[in-house]
């Protein structure tokens, strides 16, 4: 027997883990500086390790009231209806949640070029089409209404993402609501802010909730996660923050239990731990500007928790420092052949990184 025809499908390419490179390289994982996929490089909150531990006795139960815990404790740090919160395995857990209340078979999503490649992913699963619209290099990468409107044609959902992975810029709330002003009735502009709490932009949750000035609308959904700023990225935990009136629909789509119980008892602890949260933004600006101050290459803007870098041979840079004990993101596969991106480090790690690549670039 077969599968169906899978050719479209995409095959998801992470970072190479730690453990991986050091075996191929014959070195301790732990002398190895892993800035290859944006995640917390201080580790989870302690209350979250706390809260793990406690919760390996409860794992017999399934999450119910841990699932719940959790969406009021979101849902009130938004002021928003638990409803409207749409908890799931990841942001790509929620991004799946989407593509299965909107998409009908064939319908189509518009998304960033480069970009993050789960949203055509999804689509695929779920038997929609994938067109982009394309960043371009020359205008720094910006993400402005126009661009998205000249390449959308009807689509069913539009992605924006904001900050931008791998890019670092971020999109404008008026440019969020010209976007969504200028799509159909029944498309959904979804904000993707997986990296919102490094930016300094206001999340488009006050779209959806028409707060502090702007119209509230019901076109407009906000993509987050615990992966990031809140360091649970092994325990993949996120969520949509979606309009009032069609939030009902979670029930209908939701798998059963989607997020677990240790993930959604260490999410509760990490909420609570804003100061974990706080270290963590402030140490990425602090290497944001060190990486464009210190990195012998030309480096571009960037709001999130990482920096892209053109270095000409992107790959053979990476696999360089790599050798080196140094993992960077060749962004070959993200369509851009001359860059790296290199995640906030602790102090320490981005120091190497750069003394490690800036011996690389000169070789
Ligand atoms: C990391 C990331 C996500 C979500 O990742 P999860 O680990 O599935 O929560 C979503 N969008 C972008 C752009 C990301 O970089």
């Amino acid at each position: 027997m077969q599968t169906r025809d899978l050719s479209a499908h995409a095959v998801y390419r992470a970072g190479e883990g730690a453990e991986e490179v050091a075996r191929e390289l014959g070195l301790d994982p732990d002398d190895l500086v892993k800035l290859s996929s944006n995640e917390n490089p201080h580790g989870p909150s302690p209350k979250a390790i706390e809260a793990i531990r406690e919760a390996a006795s409860e794992v017999h139960v399934y999450p119910k009231s841990a699932h719940t815990d959790l969406v009021a404790a979101i849902a009130a740090e938004w002021e928003l209806d638990p409803a409207q919160t749409w908890l799931a395995n990841g942001g790509d857990g929620a991004l799946d949640y989407l593509s299965r209340a909107l998409l009908d078979p064939g319908d189509r999503v518009l998304v960033p070029e480069p970009g993050f490649a789960y949203y055509g992913m999804s689509a695929r699963y779920h038997h929609g089409k994938v067109g982009t619209y394309s960043l371009r290099a020359e205008d720094g990468f910006a993400q402005d209404a126009d661009r998205v409107l000249d390449a959308y044609d009807g689509e069913r959902i539009v992605y924006l993402t904001s900050p931008h992975n791998p890019t670092g810029t971020v999109v404008d709330l008026a440019d969020v609501e010209r976007i969504a002003d200028g799509t159909d009735g029944d498309t959904l502009v979804v904000v993707d802010e997986a990296y919102g709490e490094f930016a300094e932009t206001p999340s488009a949750v006050r779209l959806i909730e028409g707060r502090d000035g702007w119209d509230a609308r019901e076109d407009v959904a906000v993509l987050r996660t615990f992966s990031k700023a809140h360091g649970l990225a092994g325990l993949r935990l996120g969520y949509a923050i979606v309009p009032e009136p069609w939030a009902d629909a979670y029930a209908r789509v939701n798998t059963p239990f989607a997020a677990n119980t240790v993930a959604c008892r260490a999410g509760l602890a990490a909420l609570d731990d804003r100061d974990h949260v706080e270290r963590t933004v402030e140490s990425a600006v602090w290497a944001r500007e060190y990486l464009d101050s210190e990195l012998d290459a030309r480096t571009h803007e960037s709001s999130g928790n990482f920096v892209l870098a053109d270095v000409g041979d992107a790959t053979a840079v990476a696999e360089a420092t790599q050798r080196r004990g140094v993992i960077v993101r060749d962004c070959t596969s993200f369509g851009l052949p001359d860059c790296i991106r290199l995640s906030c480090g602790t102090r320490e790690e981005t120091e190497r990184a750069v003394e490690v690549l800036n011996e690389v670039l000169v070789g």
